[in-house]
């Protein structure tokens, strides 16, 4: 017999699908969010990484999570608690629209499971971070809080076939900040997928946000963003002063 629920399930984060015109077809709801750190070269550099010296070198890819309800859709952000140094990460985001199978997802495989692209910011407490680095501690606290993860609309895998020559960039009030090609990705989406495979049971619903490229740095309250992927996925928002 089914027991009913004690209190209200929380709200599943649901983000709009667009069609080429830019009009919403639908929602997708999330599940999980993995996230890919030190995916460039660049931004592995400045934060004063070990850069593979070649692809065969690159070792294992570095993964951690959000938590799903971290989503953010219409752009606003409060300025998180806790924190005195709130950075931005422009990435590549790849929706799932449907499970793996069981055992290891082969590379020829994995981009089966994409259904669609966004463009989002991977917010970041540098400052909390960078002490959890420094203790060897998990970095849940830098990483996945509250609106950490404000994503543009999905658009589905079918509108872009040309992934690996589009341009990731990020300008705050107006000023360039980010830029990455993603075919500089030390690992592309479907090498993520196949070592996040290894780990963990991937389905449809999940979220990969894929690493960011150099010039990472501070958002202020009052800060404009404007992420863009090519010019296909636009993620505009802004910083607002915190909730108190
Ligand atoms: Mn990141």
């Amino acid at each position: 017999m089914t027991q009913r629920d004690v209190i209200a399930a929380a709200e599943i984060a649901r983000i709009p699908v667009q069609d080429a015109d830019g009009g919403v077809i639908g929602m997708f709801p999330v599940r999980r969010i993995y996230c890919v750190g030190r995916n460039f070269a660049d931004h592995a550099r400045e934060m004063g990484a070990a850069v593979p010296a070649s692809s065969t070198e690159r070792g294992e890819p570095v993964f951690f999570c959000k938590p799903a309800s971290a989503i953010v859709i219409d752009g606003n952000v409060s300025y998180p608690p806790g924190t005195n140094e709130l950075h931005h990460e422009v990435e590549l985001v790849v929706a799932l629209g449907r499970d793996a199978g069981t055992g290891v997802l082969p590379v020829s495989e994995a981009l089966a499971l994409v259904f669609g692209y966004a463009v989002g910011l991977d917010l970041t407490r540098r400052d909390l971070q960078a002490a959890a680095k420094a203790k060897g501690l998990p970095w849940d606290t830098g990483k996945a809080f509250d609106q950490s993860a404000p994503v543009s609309a999905l658009l589905p895998a079918s509108q872009i076939d040309d992934l690996a020559s589009l341009d990731l960039t990020l300008e705050v009030n107006g000023a360039l900040r980010q830029r990455g090609h993603l075919h500089d990705l030390i690992w592309n989406v479907a090498d993520i997928l196949h070592e996040l495979s290894k780990l963990f049971a991937l389905r449809a619903g999940d979220l990969v946000f894929m690493g960011t490229p150099a010039g990472v740095g501070p958002l202020l309250p009052g800060d404009q963003f404007r992420a863009a992927l090519g010019g296909r996925l636009l993620l505009e928002g802004r910083i607002a002063r915190p909730a108190l």
